[in-house]
């Protein structure tokens, strides 16, 4: 069965089934005009993303399950960043008419599958016909006004620390478009496929009051650590051979870049947080990591403005990166 022959509102019918949501404080969900929420709190955090077929994925590469799966934790990484709760989310599709209701299915499953791991409720979307397919997610959390944590704040003093490891999802990128899923290090390419947000973990840095500033690494170290500095108002130095790398990026990375940490800084889709904190606190951050079996690696420090970003590496030389990382239309 394709979608020509189900209808529209035929799939609306569906989705609404498969997503029922259970949340108290859900007045209205799939099925109006509007979705109503009775809200408890005043910090309202609100994060959309989009994904567009050919641009940001290709259908020969990734299956509708972890489509589906991958669209939301996108945006729950946004939370994360923020030290904040996701609550609800809306998703707007577009799609062809010939595509099977199993491809639908499927990717709402993927999407169950992540909103119940993260609690979060499926409340609304818009539908409509499109060429590629198309997907937006609006997501929405929620926060306490003193714990979250902007890209504004780093302080002139203060360590740069990420957690996980850099590069493994823009390696498993290059693995899958040149050999496929079946054919390269399967724990890579489920990082460019299944990437994990790091709400726990982002909410316990913002519990804590350690950090400054925080940011998700999604288009990569280099770009994202500028924002931070922008939006503080410094400038910063890391540590190339800091930059924690997992083993199996070491052993995979050669053939697809002859400079181990290129694609760590530049490579894009890590879903790993970035954070600056003052120095004496590292101890602390080393038992969070431990607690959550998540490593978190000092790799900088925050310098003056005029400073600007500087990679020092390996050999003690340093250079300013030219090109930051990823940007949609260079
Ligand atoms: P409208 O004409 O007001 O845009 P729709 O017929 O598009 O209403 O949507 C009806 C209901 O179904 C609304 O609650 C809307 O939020 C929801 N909805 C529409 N498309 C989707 C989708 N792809 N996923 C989830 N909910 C959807
Ligand atoms: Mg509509």
């Amino acid at each position: 069965m394709n979608l020509r022959e189900i209808g529209e509102f035929g799939l609306i019918d569906r989705i609404r089934k498969w997503m029922a949501a259970s949340d108290p404080a859900l007045v209205q969900g799939i099925g109006d005009d509007v979705a109503v929420i009775e809200m408890k709190t005043k910090i309202l955090l609100v994060t959309t993303d989009i994904l567009i077929e050919g641009i940001h994925f290709d259908r020969s590469w990734i299956d509708p399950y972890r489509l589906g799966k991958k669209a939301l934790m996108v945006n729950l990484s946004d939370i994360a960043a923020m030290g904040g709760i996701p609550k609800y989310f809306l998703i707007s599709i577009g799609l062809s008419k010939n595509l099977p209701l199993s491809f639908v299915s499927q990717f709402y499953r993927g999407l169950k599958e992540g909103a119940k791991r993260f609690g979060v409720d499926l409340i609304g979307g818009d539908t409509s016909l499109s060429q590629k397919i198309i997907i937006n997610i609006c997501l929405l959390g929620e926060g306490r006004k003193g714990n979250l944590l902007f890209r504004k704040g780093a302080k002139v003093g203060d360590s740069l620390f990420v957690s996980g490891t850099l590069g493994d999802s823009a390696l498993g990128l290059k693995i899958l478009q040149k050999k496929g899923a079946r054919r390269g290090p399967k724990r890579l390419i489920e990082k460019h496929l299944s990437p994990c947000p790091r709400i726990e973990l982002g909410q316990a840095i913002a519990k804590h009051r350690w950090a400054t500033a925080m940011i998700d690494i999604s288009d990569g170290l280099q770009i994202d650590t500028s924002h931070i500095l922008e939006e503080s108002g410094v400038g910063a130095r890391i540590w190339e051979d800091r930059i924690p790398l997992s083993k199996l990026y070491r052993k995979w990375v050669h053939p697809y870049s002859k400079d181990p940490y290129q694609m760590a800084l530049g490579g894009g889709e890590d879903y790993e947080l970035l954070f600056t904190a003052p120095p004496e606190i590292k101890k602390r951050i080393s038992s969070l990591a431990l607690s959550f079996k998540i490593p978190i690696t000092c790799i900088g420090e925050i310098l003056p403005k005029k400073e600007g970003l500087r990679i020092i590496r390996e050999d003690g030389k340093n250079y300013s990166p030219s090109r930051l990382g990823f940007d949609h239309f260079r």
